[in-house]
């Protein structure tokens, strides 16, 4: 098969009545008080309280092993499940990194030991992780990494810094790409691997970055003499390049790439129902129909992850498409509401849009840049 075909895939007749089961939760969450429906909710929305009680629900580590914590649903079921997260505005933060790519690669490339030590706990929603791919001078040109793990006896002694992790401060674990071996000019990929730093260890120093808003969530991460034991070594030594890079497909092609800002989306069309706005809701339908699109590609690609096929090209496609989609809603809003933006107003659309507005710049940077993702498909077409 062609590695840009995607096929139609529908989802399951289970997957009504889970979605339902989500919904009944997610309303008696908010009209219990527990929590509130915010944008960019899987990225700024943290609670420890909520995402444990969506471990007990069965809803994290939700295609894993039962062995491992997991709870062999279908990757669409799972793929309704977040969905419904992601609509609704719930704050999933705290376990998404995990759930979505940390405990997949350890599923794919962990030994037993780690499996067994990790996975429930994640399932549980007790266990955080967070990324650590990007430094001071490595960003899209990632294989310029410096960060540094030196054997020493029973491990590794790491040495560097990461930047712009996200939930860094309220996660557990990192999964850091770092060098183990000296820089190979003819081969810049060769001699990375991936560790399971323990955030909580000597030599560890979290130092906030804070956003134009006041808030936090990203970070900037030390190590300075960590000793990473041996046993947290995740794959092949030498290996960390091509792990990573099959983690991005996971990290592209899910509904959190175009579903960022879909709360305002949903309080906007509401809006503009109300007042009639006929120009502002065509462009609603028009949007509309750009949403079910990305959605049948992004299902599709679900499908194929499950089944081990290589789908980056394609998860490349979705994160391009879908984060310009969900920047465009931030700016419909401005263009036909006269609402004042405010991250502390009563007003829901206002709240919204405020969120929206902040926090889109970096929809298109995260996880890959436009123009890098540009040059993958590119060369994706090239070679197709
Ligand atoms: C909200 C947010 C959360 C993030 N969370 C994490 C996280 O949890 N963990 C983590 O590791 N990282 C995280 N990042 C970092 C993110 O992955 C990087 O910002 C991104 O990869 C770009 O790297 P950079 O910032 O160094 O920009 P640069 O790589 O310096 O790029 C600067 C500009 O140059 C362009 N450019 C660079 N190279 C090329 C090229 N070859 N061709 C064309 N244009 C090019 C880029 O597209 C960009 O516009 C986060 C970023 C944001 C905004």
């Amino acid at each position: 098969m062609n590695i840009l075909e995607v096929p139609a895939v529908s989802l399951p007749m289970e997957a009504d009545e889970l979605r339902r089961q989500v919904r009944d939760f997610l309303t008696n969450e908010l009209q219990a008080g527990r929590i509130e429906s915010n944008c960019d909710c899987w990225l700024s929305g943290f609670s420890a309280d909520f995402s444990k009680r969506l471990g007990d629900m069965g809803w994290i580590g939700m295609t894993w092993p039962a062995e491992y914590g997991g709870h062999e649903r279908s990757s669409l079921e799972r793929y309704t499940v977040i969905e419904e997260l992601l609509a609704f505005g719930a704050p999933v933060a705290g376990h998404w990194i995990a759930d979505r790519q940390s405990g997949p690669l350890l599923l794919k490339y962990g030994t037993e030991e780690q499996k067994r030590h990790f996975l429930p706990r994640i399932a549980k929603g007790e266990c955080f992780f967070c990324i650590g791919l990007s430094e001071p001078n490595a960003g899209s040109d990632l294989a310029a990494i410096q960060t540094r793990a030196t054997k020493t006896k029973g491990g590794w002694i790491l040495n560097g810094s990461k930047i712009w992790t996200s939930g860094a401060h309220f996660s557990h674990y990192m999964i850091a790409l770092c060098r183990t071996d000296d820089l190979d000019t003819q081969n810049r990929h060769a001699g990375m691997s991936q560790m399971i730093v323990d955030l909580s260890s000597d030599g560890v120093t979290i130092r906030p970055i804070l956003l134009m808003t006041g808030e936090h969530h990203f970070n900037e991460v030390f190590f300075d003499d960590v000793f990473i034991p041996d046993n947290r070594l995740i794959g092949l030594e030498g290996e960390g390049w091509v792990q990573s890079m099959a983690e991005l497909a996971y990290e592209r092609s899910g509904p959190e790439r175009f579903l960022s800002t879909y709360p305002l989306l949903n309080e906007l069309t509401n809006f503009l129902l109300e007042k009639e706005e006929h120009e502002g809701l065509l462009v609603i339908s028009r949007l509309t129909a750009r949403l079910w699109s990305l959605r049948n590609l992004s299902i599709g690609i679900a499908d194929q992850l499950d089944k081990d096929v290589p789908s980056d090209i394609s998860a490349a496609l979705v994160k391009d498409m879908g984060t310009q989609f969900e920047q465009e809603i931030a700016d419909l809003a401005r263009e036909y509401t006269s609402v004042i933006p405010s991250v502390q107003s009563s007003d829901r659309l206002s709240r919204l849009l405020a969120e929206s507005i902040l926090q889109s710049p970096g929809f298109t940077l995260r996880g890959g840049t436009t123009e890098i993702l540009r040059g993958i498909i590119a060369k994706g077409v090239f070679k197709a």
